[in-house]
Parts: C-alpha cells; sequence; structure tokens
C-alpha cells in the first residue's frame, strides 16, 4: 500500500477510535449515526483498543529500568509481577491457582502468567499468546525489545481489555509466556502442562514484533490449517493496514518459514492451529535500539485493530474451524 492510501487509512481509522466514545458521552446521540466507512455496522458496546494505553505499556515493560527482561533476572520478575497486577486489575482470574505459573527446563527456569476469560459458549479455547522477556543486558547495552516483543504483550493486555468489555463466546486463555528468547520454553511448558487440558477447539493466536509495520502486517499459519485463509482473508479485505498472509510454507526459502520462529512453533509442534501475527525483520531487531521511540503510534494502533478484528471474526469460526482441521 502506498503512503497516500495508508495515511487515509490511519484516518479512516482515527474516526473509528473517536466515534464510540464520542457517542458514549451524548447519549441522545444514537450510536448508529457511526456506522459510516470502514465496512460492517459496529454494535455500540464494541470499542476498539486504545494507543495511548498501548504506548504507556510498552513504555512501561521496555524501559532501561527493566534490564532487558532477560528470563531469570530480578527485572524479569518485576514485569511478570506487573502483567500479573494488569491482569488483577482487568478483573481477569488466575487460570490456574495462582497467575504466575513456574516451569523449568534443562538448562534454566521462568515463569508464565496465565489469565482465564470465560467465554459465553465455552466450548472453544482460543490461547492468546505474547512473550514478555527478552534479551538483557550486553556488553554494557541495555536490549529493551519495544518491538520484540514489549509490542505483542501491549497488545494482548489491551486487547484482553476489550474481550472482558465484550465477552467472546470462546474461552480465552491469556498468556504472557517466559524464556521464548531461549528456545520457546514457556510456550514449550505451557502446552506440555496446561492450567487445564486444552479443548479439542483451541487455537494459538500468537503475538510477537506487531508495532514497526511499516504499513504490512503479517498473518502466518493458514498454510497449516487452509480453514483459517478465508477467515484471515475477510479481516484484511477490512484492515486499516495491509494485513498479508504468508511466511508459513515449509518449501520457502531459507528464514522466510516462520512456522517455528515464535511461540506459536510449539503449539504447532503439539498439533494445534494457530495464527501468528508480526512484522519483517526490521534493522532494530535484536539490536540495543529496539526502543519505544522508533514505535510509529499510528502504525501501532492499525496493527492492534487489526489483530483485534482478526480474534473476533476467529471466535466466531472457530468450533467449525476446529473441529474440521484437527
Ligand atoms: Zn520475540
Amino acid at each position: 500500500m502506498n503512503l497516500r492510501l495508508w495515511l487515509v487509512s490511519i484516518v479512516g481509522l482515527a474516526l473509528l477510535v473517536t466515534a464510540p466514545f464520542v457517542g458514549r458521552r451524548d447519549e441522545s446521540n444514537p450510536g448508529t449515526q457511526y456506522n459510516i466507512g470502514m465496512g460492517a455496522a459496529r454494535p455500540m458496546e464494541d470499542t476498539v483498543p486504545d494507543i495511548d494505553r498501548l504506548m504507556a505499556t510498552v513504555s512501561t515493560i521496555a524501559h532501561d529500568s527493566m534490564m532487558g527482561r532477560q528470563v531469570g533476572s530480578e527485572m524479569n520478575g518485576v514485569v511478570a509481577q506487573w502483567l500479573t497486577d494488569a491482569l488483577g486489575d482487568l478483573g481477569i482470574a488466575p487460570a490456574a491457582e495462582d497467575y504466575q505459573v513456574p516451569f523449568k527446563w534443562d538448562g534454566g527456569s521462568g515463569t508464565n502468567v496465565l489469565g482465564r476469560i470465560r467465554g459465553s459458549e465455552g466450548i472453544s479455547l482460543i490461547v492468546l499468546t505474547a512473550h514478555f522477556d527478552h534479551v538483557g543486558v550486553r556488553k554494557g547495552e541495555i536490549f529493551n525489545g519495544a518491538d520484540d516483543n514489549a509490542s505483542g504483550t501491549a497488545a494482548v493486555l489491551e486487547i484482553a481489555r476489550l474481550l472482558v468489555d465484550r465477552p467472546p463466546a470462546a474461552d480465552v486463555l491469556v498468556a504472557f509466556l517466559d524464556a521464548e528468547e531461549v528456545g520457546l520454553q514457556g510456550a514449550r511448558a505451557l502446552v506440555s502442562d496446561p492450567p487445564a487440558p486444552f479443548p479439542e477447539s483451541t487455537l494459538n493466536v500468537n503475538l510477537d514484533m506487531v508495532a514497526r509495520s511499516g504499513g504490512t502486517l503479517w498473518a502466518a499459519g493458514a498454510h497449516h490449517t487452509p480453514e483459517l485463509r478465508p477467515i484471515l482473508e475477510t479481516v484484511s479485505a477490512n484492515a486499516p493496514l495491509t494485513l498479508r498472509l504468508g511466511h508459513d510454507r515449509p518449501d520457502a526459502p531459507e528464514g522466510d518459514d516462520w512456522t517455528s520462529s515464535s511461540d506459536h512453533g510449539s503449539f504447532h509442534e503439539a498439533g494445534i492451529p494457530f495464527v501468528y501475527f508480526g512484522v519483517e525483520d526490521h534493522r532494530d531487531y535484536h539490536r540495543p535500539t529496539d526502543d519505544v521511540e522508533q514505535i510509529v503510534p499510528a502504525e501501532f494502533d492499525a496493527a492492534v485493530a487489526t489483530v483485534y478484528a482478526a480474534i473476533r471474526a476467529l471466535d466466531a469460526a472457530l468450533p467449525l474451524l476446529t473441529t474440521s482441521s484437527r
């Protein structure tokens, strides 16, 4: 998408962001008057991601004081506690006995932070994941990991807030995963020892690096689960950025298949369908310059709005989807 088209989309998104709130403040204003542009009518109780809250979360957990959130570090524990408190503030219950679920692997230990949102039907399960750890401090330089993956962490928290406001049909396991940077260990632990058995109809939606799209966000997973394709294509047609499907073909050139590149790889190995949302590697990927200042809020906002729309669409289709694909 060229820059002008992209800007038009961003303006469209801005209208969507403001409209529901304007309508809410003035009760004499029927919400239907805002059903303009951008496709389908939005019910009034629906809201959209709040970019100020998203940026505030990234600024907090990608701050220098968090020392790069390396698994096992003191500040990684501080971030885990911050996320625990954030789930509590949203009224989201712990998925296990406690929000924090420690785990070990050959070579280390970490802590996942897990909450559960009860769906209206509760037959299916969406496991909504983002890793909160990053690579710490190297040669005296702090790797803040603003895009990788404070962005996905903030997005999952914001989407969880919206799901609490209007519960989905499926249950949602909100999973902030640790130790991704050392081999998807948090995801492996969750898949091998979930707080409750995953139902037949389970889908992993993983977010890892979603802020710095430059106008293009990728959704991987439909190659493995073709039933996802029409759902994601519909989301793409209405998205405020370019949502492309791909990066999931095993016959792709080295590095182009992202099937095992982040936590969704553990779900895939266990036969659980996934959708991974992320951006192409950029110049600050795994560099100490992956800072919050490099994030363009409008790009981040558009990406989270797109992922949120996808989750709503997947939720509606989920029972149909997974019974046929597993
Ligand atoms: Zn990452």
